[in-house]
């Protein structure tokens, strides 16, 4: 194989709560992950040595920072394979927007460069491999629905939901995790276990129950700091969305519809009022 190229899906979360903040710094938490079709494309290929990134985003770096260089470095350290390699990376997924996209990337890199090189690794290697890249990563791993617990790296798959048309919308300002975990008041929120709620109505394939169960705890706080993401999230809704929710800490918003077409006329509508929309639905596991 001298070329092979993988796919890494942006995930938005249909339930993010918060249960504590813990003596590490990290936060506990019960999330309903869903991966979507919104993708970026990671193209592998042989070089003669080291790690190289090419990319036209000029928002991601290209160097050991970048997630798809982590992935790769931890890879050859755990596996001694001493093999040079290049990847093009080509972005969709909105840089810093809360829908995962450095985890995916790392987790179709992980996942591609197995293949790739022939190691062998088992998935649960491929686990131990993601944490020391990022908590998320573990989940884009697994794919498809996933109840995630602990810091997030405990990742228990689910049925499917029924398929979900979604219109993404990326308002085009930027929020950091660690300043969004920060402005939480952990210990003030009320757990009410809409994960539960979320779990139960995706096995039952219903889609109202899963519009009545779509919660995320930092939307108390974000949306106040961020008036557009706010304005974004009720667009969507008055567009025609069933419902909408800010995705991880943001600045992503999501939006489901009853169908393909009325996901796309709502793209339409929002086009010309933000930097990023796109519609697309929930993908289950490759
Ligand atoms: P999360 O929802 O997991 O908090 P996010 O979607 O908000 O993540 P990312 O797009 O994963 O955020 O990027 C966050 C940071 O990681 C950015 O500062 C970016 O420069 C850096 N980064 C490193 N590698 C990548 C990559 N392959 N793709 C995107 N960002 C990357």
């Amino acid at each position: 194989m001298t070329e092979l190229t993988v796919k890494a899906y942006a995930k938005i979360n249909l339930t993010l709560e918060i249960l504590r903040r813990l003596p590490s710094g990290y936060h506990e938490i019960k999330s309903v992950m869903q991966q979507t079709g919104l993708c970026d494309d990671i193209t592998i290929t042989e070089a003669h040595a080291g790690i190289t990134i090419e990319s036209a985003s000029s928002n991601v770096p290209r160097n050991a920072r970048n997630s798809v260089w982590k992935a790769a470095a931890l890879l050859k350290e755990r596996s001694g394979a001493d093999y040079g390699v290049k990847f093009k990376l080509v972005k969709r997924i909105p840089v810093g927007g809360g829908m995962g996209g450095g985890s995916a990337d790392a987790a179709a890199t992980l996942v591609g460069l197995n293949q790739f090189w022939q190691l062998g690794l088992s998935q649960t290697e491929l686990f131990e491999i993601s944490q020391e890249i990022g908590m998320d990563v573990a989940f884009c791993i697994v794919g498809g629905t996933a109840l995630a617990t602990g810091r997030g790296e405990i990742v228990q798959p689910l049925p499917p939901p029924p398929k979900l048309p979604l219109v993404i919308v990326n308002p085009g300002v930027f929020v950091s995790t660690r300043t969004a975990y920060e402005g939480l008041k952990a210990d003030e929120l009320t757990f009410t276990d809409k994960s539960a709620q979320m779990i139960d109505a995706i096995r039952r394939r219903d889609f109202d129950g899963i519009v009545a169960s779509l919660h995320n705890d930092f939307e108390s706080t974000v949306l106040d700091e961020y008036p557009v993401i706010g304005a974004a999230r009720r667009d969507l809704v008055e567009a025609g969305a069933e419902a909408a929710l800010l995705s991880g800490s943001g600045a992503s918003v999501f939006g489901i519809a009853r169908s393909a077409t009325q996901a796309r006329a709502i793209a339409e509508a929002l086009k010309p009022r933000y930097p990023f929309v796109y519609a697309t639905h929930t993908v289950g596991k490759e």
